[in-house]
């Protein structure tokens, strides 16, 4: 491991789009590291990529982090001392280093078109061979080289991969990984516009700002030998490296997709699950504390958590846990706290219709979002068939008959709960079909919050009115 007093971890997304759900996985362990440590956790915005770059997806990364409660110690928006922390800002910083490969000749210009790379990639594959590079550019000779950079003729660097070495790491979660060489490609270190690649950019940022541990996602484990050449080639000490199991989808099947539900960040919190439930719920998909606590706060996750009880196993994201979670962290809020997040998802309620809903509905919802669908009804007359009303073997004339009771006993909106009752029991009615009939008729919906409940939200007037468009539909 580096020798450095204080761990330093660090999450560098790239600004391509949303930050995705696994990203942020890997940014809570990344945090939690740090943190446990006394250390420091770095945000460092990877945007080399410059076709794939999305306007806008900076700040909205760092925002979402921000909206899910965490901070980072050092980043592009507060600065630092190892800056700048944006890898476009720091260009002049990797032409020094690449010189210095390219004078000990470790790594080399090379000045194919993209033609003869195209035609080069087709013929390995026709021949059954893995496509990489043949390292046509590394035997120019010096001379060679000059004309070329004379005549100005564009190109890129690549690093130079020794033939029939074995590179051999230790991964925090898979243990001891082997790669032989020849199985690497001559990696493009320096595009042809001057603009480093991630593979360069990482390895000389995350030594200069002085990284001790790498967590990111398993796709990058193959690209862990190439980089970890480049270390021995600076003769710098590497990083620990945790390559993170990949999320699968609920049913197993496959990479966690938007078949399946969201896998943005900012998706989840649009829907209304709590940022404690979220993370809650990303600590345990690839970590577990070695018992069986299963409800942590940040604080206590930061404390409980090591890289011992990291999992080998891809994760099922499974979104009915998820939906518990949040139910829990859902009920341990007060109801003033409730008050202001039903605010948000309800933008057209009252303050006064907001009061009657907390008590009412806090119990029943599983996501924030819920409430939208739940209380529909309040705020339009939701259409609906007339058999709807019938759903329970009703007869349009019993139903009618119900309704127009109703009506008649709400014209006192006080009390509304047992005059309802009696009225049932003196008409003999079964409650169960009263109820659907009164429910569709106030909801439109047979799947509804308690309706009576939340006739006070509603109010007398278009409590009435909905009795009335019910009972025409009935006429
Ligand atoms: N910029 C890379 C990504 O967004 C980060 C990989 C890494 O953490 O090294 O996937």
């Amino acid at each position: 491991m580096i020798d450095n007093d204080v761990v330093r971890t660090r999450m560098a997304p790239s600004p391509t789009g949303e930050l995705h759900i696994g990203g942020l996985r890997t940014l809570l362990y990344d945090y939690a590291l740090a943190k446990k440590n006394n250390g420091q956790f770095i945000l460092r915005i990877e945007d080399t990529d410059q076709k794939r770059l999305v306007l806008g997806s900076q700040e909205r990364i760092l925002q979402v982090i921000k909206d899910y409660g965490l901070s980072w110690d050092e980043g592009p928006d507060i600065g630092g001392s190892y800056g700048p922390y944006v890898q476009t800002e720091r260009l002049e910083i990797y032409q020094k280093y690449i010189k210095e490969l390219l004078d000990k000749g470790l790594a080399y210009r090379c000045f194919c078109t993209e033609d003869r790379l195209t035609k080069m990639r087709e013929t390995q594959k026709a021949n059954k061979q893995v496509p990489r590079y043949d390292q046509h550019c590394l035997h120019l000779t010096p001379e060679e080289i000059q004309k070329n950079l004379d005549n100005k003729i564009p190109y890129t660097i690549r690093m130079t991969i020794p033939r029939n070495q074995t590179i051999i790491f230790e991964d925090l979660i898979r243990g001891k990984i082997k790669f032989n060489t020849n199985d690497i490609d001559d990696q493009v270190l320096i595009k042809s516009n001057g603009v480093p690649t991630y593979h360069f950019a990482v390895v000389v940022d995350d030594h200069l700002m002085k990284i001790t541990h790498v967590f990111r996602g398993e796709e990058w484990l193959t690209s862990a030998p190439k980089h970890l050449l480049l270390y021995q080639y600076f003769g710098w000490e590497p990083p620990l490296f945790a390559h993170l199991t990949v999320l699968l989808n609920p049913d197993g099947k496959g990479k966690l997709s938007k078949r399946t539900g969201s896998t943005h960040a900012r998706a989840f919190l649009d829907e209304g699950y709590l940022p404690e439930a979220m993370l809650n719920f990303l600590m345990l998909l690839g970590w577990n504390p070695g018992d069986d606590r299963e409800f942590f706060t940040l604080d206590e996750f930061v404390q409980a958590f090591n890289t011992d009880h990291l999992h080998k196993k891809s994760p099922i994201f499974d979104r009915k846990k998820l939906d518990y979670l949040n139910g829990y962290y859902l009920r341990q809020k007060t109801d003033d706290e409730l008050f202001a997040l039903f605010k948000k998802y309800l933008p057209q309620a009252t303050d006064e219709q907001i009061k009657v809903l907390v008590p009412v509905l806090k119990e029943r919802i599983v996501k924030l979002s819920d409430l939208v669908s739940q209380t529909k009804f309040l705020f339009e007359d939701v259409e609906y068939d007339k058999d709807l009303l019938l759903k329970k073997g009703t007869s349009p004339e019993n139903a009618k008959l119900m309704l127009t009771k109703t009506k008649e006993i709400l014209k006192n909106f006080d009390d509304i709960q047992n005059r309802i009752m009696e009225m049932v029991k003196e008409n003999n009615w079964n409650l169960g079909e009263y109820f659907m009939v009164f429910r569709v008729a106030i909801c439109g919906s047979v799947f509804t919050p308690p309706v009576v409940e939340c006739l006070p939200a509603l109010g007398q007037e278009k409590t009435l009115s909905k009795l009335q468009i019910a009972i025409n539909k009935l006429s």
